[in-house]
């Protein structure tokens, strides 16, 4: 991507910003240990706030803060909190602005008890369901679209009635995978579409949950399988239970590609496939629809390192690294104005002017949001000696927004929107710009049809026409950040 990011896999600065990471524990001792080793794998799916709520069966309690996990635990460690189920999550903002109140899991006190929720995805009714509330007199603490699920649960409508947590999933629209604790059970659910991912593995005698298989391998358990779209699974101490809150989709579901082709970790399984493999393919793909002559290729690290190994293998042009990155550069990602996270970016991506000095090169990266960041590496090859740049690109262009929980820039910033490829060829300076098509885009999963690629060709799971947007729901908010 044409932006700054995340350590141990992806940059990002000007462009679309992180989905949430979640990770739950049942029936494992020092749960709040585990959730936290587990959300540690999961930091690249935000860096703006991190939380855990634990339960030991009687008290419920939590660590909440801003900023990176080991900064939000360094003083108070998880393993002081207690029990043998916990829930965390790792936060970056595509509703609710940043500030502390936001950082989830949001912990609230219902009539029939306490309730913790974790949420990655986008509401697209949030803010019809929160104008509701608010009406009848609700108040909300947060500007998350999350907590309309809270006040759900606490409607009496549903409170008082069999399969309460499955009738207030059911008035929900969008994309969501969600993680939610009470003294003595863990549940998580996935909205109909299956836009963001959640898994599941079993730790022992207990179980946990993960939105990457990363953070399950990562805490030593063993992946079972995914939480299916539409299903409610419950952990508690008479067993595992599953249900459906919703009619199955009819036709296709709307997995996230996005996730395959850039934000999940590479050494993750994503609805069911291996993440390197796909991006692996998508680099051969795009050899073979958008050849150049050229002496080397080189990945823009890390989000282009699978596609760029790919490419290479097929094209038979060697692979070599001509940026590295400084792992010791803070977190680009949680510098708010774009001034600052540009200037982070060049501090965190190094030219090795030996590998491409005298050289033709071939740069591939996954996405191109705004150009701008890309246009900056393309000078310093040049200005390293490169005799020409060819960039590769292992998705399509980015012309649209994504409803679901990707924050994107707005349209009139996305370079793809307003310029045709030459354009940008021209814009960022390449001698040639050649996108992955949409086709072999999907060729390279195994369920193409089961995929959204909404912010590529601008058809969605979901008729998004009529709902309110996310920043409805931002101006709807009682609560002005300073
Ligand atoms: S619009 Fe794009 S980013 Fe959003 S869910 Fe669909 S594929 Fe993912």
């Amino acid at each position: 991507m044409d932006e700054d990011g995340q350590p141990g896999q992806r940059p990002a600065v000007d462009g679309a910003r992180e989905n949430c990471g979640l990770m739950g524990a049942f029936g494992v001792p020092d749960a709040a240990s585990v959730v936290f080793r587990g959300l540690f794998a999961l930091q690249h799916r935000g860096q703006e706030g991190a939380g855990i709520v634990a339960s030991d069966g009687q008290r419920v309690q939590s660590i909440k803060g801003m900023g990176l996990l080991a900064d939000v635990f360094a003083r108070r460690p998880a393993g002081g909190l207690p029990g043998t189920l916990a829930i965390g999550h790792v936060r970056y903002s595509t509703t609710g602005s940043t500030r502390i109140q936001n950082v989830q899991p949001l912990v609230v006190e219902c009539v029939d008890g306490i309730w913790a929720v974790a949420h990655n995805g986008n509401l697209v009714n949030a803010a019809d369901l929160r104008r509701a509330y608010q009406q009848a007199g609700a108040i909300f603490q947060t500007s998350t679209d999350s907590e309309v699920l809270v006040h759900l649960l606490a409607d009496p409508m549903f409170r008082n009635r069999p399969r309460r947590v499955e009738r207030a999933l059911g008035e929900l629209r969008g994309a969501f995978a969600f993680l939610l604790l009470t003294r003595d059970s863990v549940m998580a659910a996935r909205d109909p579409y299956g836009f963001r991912p959640l898994s599941i593995g079993r730790l022992g005698d207990g179980i946990v949950f993960a939105s990457e298989s990363c953070a399950i391998e990562q805490v030593g358990a063993e992946p079972v399988r995914d939480v299916l779209p539409g299903e409610l699974v419950v952990a508690e101490a008479k067993g595992i239970r599953s249900s459906s809150f919703c009619e199955p989709v009819t036709g296709a579901l709307g997995q996230c590609i996005f996730e395959q082709v850039y934000f999940a970790r590479p050494d993750s399984r994503l609805f069911g496939e291996s993440v390197h493999a796909v991006r692996s393919a998508l680099g051969e793909r795009l050899a073979a629809e958008s050849p150049a002559d050229a002496d080397v290729v080189i990945p823009i690290p890390d989000s282009g390192n699978c596609a760029a190994l790919g490419f290479a293998r097929a094209s038979g042009i060697p692979l070599d690294y001509g940026f590295i990155r400084n792992h010791y550069v803070g977190r680009t990602f949680i510098m708010p104005e774009t001034d600052q996270r540009e200037g982070s970016v060049d501090l965190k991506l190094a030219l090795v002017p030996s590998a491409v000095r005298g050289r033709r090169v071939i740069v591939v990266d996954d996405s191109i949001v705004r150009g701008t960041t890309v246009r900056r590496r393309v000078g310093a090859l040049r200005r390293a000696g490169a005799t020409e740049v060819h960039l590769r690109i292992a998705c399509p262009p980015i012309r649209h927004p994504c409803h679901f929980g990707i924050d994107f820039p707005s349209r009139t910033e996305l370079v793809a929107a307003r310029l045709g490829i030459e354009e940008i060829a021209d814009f960022v300076g390449a001698d040639s710009l050649a996108y992955l098509s949409h086709e072999g885009l999907l060729g390279c999963v195994t369920q193409p049809g089961d995929y959204c690629s909404g912010c590529m060709t601008g058809r969605y799971p979901i008729d998004v026409a009529g709902e309110r947007s996310k920043q409805d729901l931002e101006h709807g908010s009682p609560v002005t950040d300073a």
